[in-house]
Parts: C-alpha cells; structure tokens; sequence
C-alpha cells in the first residue's frame, strides 16, 4: 500500500473543510473494511485519508415517538443489532444488522460506510429502503436529506456529491399495524454476503393488506422496489395464490445481476420463491407443508 497522510479531523466543519481543500487527493474512512481493501488492492491510492472517527456528531442510536429512529452514520453493525430500542420498535432492522456479514465485520464496519460504498451484495439498504428510511447529507453547499430510495442510484453509485458526507440514516416513527420480514440468501452457508436479499413490509386492514413495500437487493446492481407486486397486493388477502401471483410479477419485474456467484435466472428464482414462501409466512400459512 502507498504511503499517505491519516487525517483526524475533531469536528464535522473541520473534517468538510479538510474535504473541500484537499478534493479527489483525499478518501474519507469511516471504520475501513472497504477503503482499506480498496487501497491494498490499489484500486485507491489517496494522497490522504480523512478518518471520520472523532466526529461525535455522527455517532450515537436515538427513538423520539414523533421523530422516529436515528442512526449516526458511525454506528457500527453490532451497535444497531445490539440496540434495546431497536430491538423493540424496529427489529427487522435489528435481525437484518445481527445476521450480516461475520462478528469481526459487524464490530468495526459502520452503517454509513456500508450504504455510501453501495456494493450490491449488502444488507441494510434493501431492509432500510423497505423501512422508508431517509438520510442526511452534508456538504459545502449545506445539509439536503433525501430517501434512501433515492440515494442508492447504481452499482457502486450514490447521490452522494464531492465533498459531501452521510452524517444520519432516519426511519419514521415505529408503526404498531406494520410487520415486515427481511430474508437474506447465501449461495452456501460458508458465504457472508448474499446473492439476493429480499426486505418485506406491509399494513394489515383487517385482513386485508395495504401499502406494501417490497425491495429486493444484492441479486440487482442497487436494490430495487418491485412496484408491480406491490400495486398487485393493494387490498388483497394473503393467501397462498395471492403470494404465488405477487412473486410471478417479481420474477416479471426484475433486472437481476449476473456474476461470479450467480447468473440473473439463479436470481431471479430465488427472487421468486422467497417472495411467495415470505408472504405466505407474513399470511399466517406454512409453505413448507405444500
Ligand atoms: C469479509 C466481509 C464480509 C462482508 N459481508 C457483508 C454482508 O454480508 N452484508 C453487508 O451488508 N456488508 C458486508 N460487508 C461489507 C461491510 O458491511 C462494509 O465493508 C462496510 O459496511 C463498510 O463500512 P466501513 O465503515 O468499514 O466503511 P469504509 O471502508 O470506511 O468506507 C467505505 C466507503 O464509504 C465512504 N464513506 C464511509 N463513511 C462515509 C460517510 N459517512 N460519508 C461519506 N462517505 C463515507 C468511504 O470513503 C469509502 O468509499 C462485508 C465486508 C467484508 C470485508
């Protein structure tokens, strides 16, 4: 690895204004797990890394009833699975962040660093996408917060301007009446990221289902929301055909990635079958005994 510079700035107007200077000659670090392999495969070679470590600012897990959740982008995996109040109000997230990866991973790779690398086969931003998550960003021309939807754009692509720097990750307030299951598949179990995930919210209107957000990931270059599902499941009831015919018009929907771990028809099997096996489930029916 080239030598360069590790830069600590104290505060988020010094470590802006440390970005602003210093441009394309410098990376910004959160706990490093990407940037570090990215350098010593040289495929970076900064001038200068800006460690984001000392920024309180973007540290620390907070509920307010009418707020909702916020995330500090510094928070590390383990500390969102390990929250109480994650636990309780919004435990999708917290099975979702208790299952990624491996334990050496989840202890020091920060949520903010996994959405702004945007790798596809990652976990939180298909399950932060189906949350209605949203995120700050700041940057020498102010602070913009968009949906999360929006801010994971491509295959390694965000919205994220130069200079710019994802300070908070926000979900709305916790909803009694949602449920929602996140599944993550592996290609074996010796694997730690996923070939396809697959994150599943939905009201119930009696019996009746409503809003239904249905986003799939890592099997698709950047997650993407199955729009033609979701309108299919609008008011109806979640029995074992309502779930087969919402999955079809996943495998329909679809744009899968093809790659070394798997071709876009594996993918968009696996899209399909777990999309009908999760709304069976979330419909109260085993599909293990069809
Ligand atoms: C062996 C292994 C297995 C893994 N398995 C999984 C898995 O199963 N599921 C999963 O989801 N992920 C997995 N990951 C990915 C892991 O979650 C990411 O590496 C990690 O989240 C990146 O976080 P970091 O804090 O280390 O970021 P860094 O490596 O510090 O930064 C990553 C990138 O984001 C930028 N960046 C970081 N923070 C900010 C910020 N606040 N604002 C602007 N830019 C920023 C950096 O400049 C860099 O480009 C795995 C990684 C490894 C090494």
């Amino acid at each position: 690895m080239r030598d360069f510079r590790f830069l600590t700035p104290p505060t988020l107007p010094e470590a802006l204004a440390m970005l602003a200077d210093l441009g394309e000659d410098a990376c910004v670090m959160a706990g490093g797990t990407a940037l570090l392999l990215g350098m010593r495969q040289r495929m970076l070679s900064p001038d200068s890394v800006v460690s984001l470590h000392r920024l309180q600012a973007l540290k620390g897990i907070t509920v307010d009833p009418t707020q909702g959740l916020t995330i500090g982008a510094l928070v590390r995996h383990a500390d969102v699975a390990r929250s109480p109040e994650v636990q309780r109000h919004y435990p999708m997230l917290a099975d979702m962040a208790q299952r990624l990866a491996n334990p050496q991973v989840r202890n020091r790779a920060t949520i903010g660093g996994n959405l702004c690398y945007a790798d596809p086969a990652t976990d939180p931003p298909t399950c932060l996408i189906a949350l209605d998550a949203e995120v700050t960003l700041v940057g020498p021309d102010g602070t913009r917060r968009l949906a999360m939807r929006d801010f994971a754009v491509d295959y390694y692509t965000t919205a994220l301007e130069p200079g710019e720097l994802l300070t908070t990750i926000h979900l709305p307030p916790p909803d009694t009446m949602r449920v929602g299951l996140y599944r993550r598949l592996l290609r074996t179990p010796a694997e730690h990221r996923p070939v396809a995930s697959i994150a599943l919210t939905l009201l119930r209107n009696g019996d009746l289902v409503s809003d239904a957000r249905l986003v799939i990931g890592a099997a698709t270059p950047a997650p993407q929301t199955m729009i033609r599902a979701q309108a299919f499941l609008e008011g109806r009831r979640l029995t074992p055909d309502t779930a087969a015919e919402a999955a079809a018009l996943v495998a329909a929907e679809i744009a899968p990635l093809s790659d070394g771990r798997g071709d876009a028809a594996f993918r968009r099997q696996i899209a399909q079958v777990n999309t009908r096996r999760m709304l069976a489930e979330l419909g109260g029916h085993d599909w293990r005994l069809e």
